[in-house]
């Protein structure tokens, strides 16, 4: 059973040094009486959270990765046997599962069954999985949009980012979209429908550049990144506007993460910031399915996804979530069906 363990805690930016390609040789057993399951992996998800357990401070409450063990995190995995009556030997399901060829887990950690045959299996971990949930969850729920709105969006290409675009365009918003490099902002443009897009690291002053899309303002920041990004976003949000807070992967490989410096813009425009998980969402998952498989199958909403081949390229998969290595949402093929 091949699997990639966590070899040492991180310190600043992930390395693939930092995880270990390993052959184990225990046999996976369904305990007597037990109501887990087998499971052969088939897609995994490479997600910047997942940087924040490689650490054992344990900041977030979560808690940290073992070393020496595999990865855990969200995946795509068919049923080999199961001592659980909803789940059979041939099961699709998605949910929490390891970094590895087969997986042994509690049924409670299948997040649901997968019932669409006819749309790519990967797309649980993207679209129909936690990202879509992410994007749904903190666009609609938390950023409360109105038609006509001015939505900015940070790390707009990337699995979450690319789906809160579309959803605001849905909603009859003016959007615009930062991402790290030229491929990436003629994606937002001429692929996924953003009105407007820029290249972060090559805009010197982003007040200006964030002054010259919105002359109007930000009424929904959809916060992917966190650092100078907000702080110059806090100085463009209008009157009454949303901060959704998603993420902060700007902040997350700093041992000393950086000084905002213009939250008192707040008070003064009345400003909604409102941090989530979307592990507290689930009960909501039905209804984004309702809501979003007709805007696939209608090709409404289209999906950019990075591929990666082999668990033995899953840590530098992983690691190039933090260079921005990925276009479109980071998956892991570890075996077909
Ligand atoms: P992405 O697919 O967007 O991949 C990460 C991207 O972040 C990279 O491709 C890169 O794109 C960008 N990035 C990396 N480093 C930096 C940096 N220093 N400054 C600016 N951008 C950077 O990831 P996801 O869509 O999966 O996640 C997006 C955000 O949402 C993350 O912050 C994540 O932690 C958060 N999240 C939160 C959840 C919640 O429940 N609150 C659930 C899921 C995700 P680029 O080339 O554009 O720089």
């Amino acid at each position: 059973n091949k699997q990639v363990v966590l070899r040492k805690y991180v310190d600043g930016f992930p390395k693939e040094s930092d995880m270990n390609i390993v052959e184990s040789t225990t046999t996976l057993k369904l305990p007597e009486g037990s109501s887990d399951v087998l499971l052969k992996n088939l897609y995994l998800s490479c997600d910047p959270y997942m940087r924040i357990l490689m650490t054992n401070d344990n900041i977030t409450g979560f808690g940290a990765y073992t070393l020496g063990s595999p990865l855990i995190g969200n995946g795509v995995a068919q049923v080999l046997e199961s001592g659980d009556q909803d789940y059979k030997k041939g099961d699709l399901v998605w949910g929490t599962t390891k970094w590895e060829e087969y997986s042994l887990v509690p049924s409670s950690q299948i997040r649901s069954k997968i019932e669409h045959a006819d749309i790519p299996l990967s797309y649980y971990t993207g679209i129909l999985g936690m990202p879509g949930m992410t994007a749904y969850v903190g666009f609609f729920e938390l950023g409360s949009p109105k038609k006509g709105e001015n939505v900015f969006v940070s790390a707009a290409s990337g699995a979450v980012g690319q789906l809160v675009g579309q959803f605001a365009k849905l909603t009859g918003c003016y959007v615009v979209g930062s991402a790290g490099s030229k491929e990436k902002v003629d994606l937002l443009k001429n692929k996924l429908g953003f009105d407007e897009a820029f290249n972060y690291k090559e805009e010197p002053d982003l007040n200006a550049t964030l002054k010259r899309c919105f002359p109007e303002g930000i009424d929904i920041y959809f916060e992917n990144v966190g650092g100078k990004t907000l702080d110059a976003v806090l100085l463009n949000m209008r009157v009454h506007g949303r901060i959704p807070v998603c993420g902060m992967v700007s902040q997350y490989n700093l041992t000393q993460p950086e000084g905002v410096t213009n939250l008192a813009n707040l008070i003064f425009k009345r400003v909604r910031m409102e941090g989530f998980i979307v592990g507290d969402f689930y009960h909501l998952y039905p209804k984004y399915l309702e809501f979003v498989l007709p805007h696939i199958t209608e090709g409404k909403v289209v999906y950019v996804e990075d591929i990666a081949e082999g668990l033995e390229n899953g840590p530098a998969a992983m690691v190039g979530l933090f260079s921005g290595r990925n276009v479109g949402k980071q998956v892991l093929l570890v075996a077909h069906e």
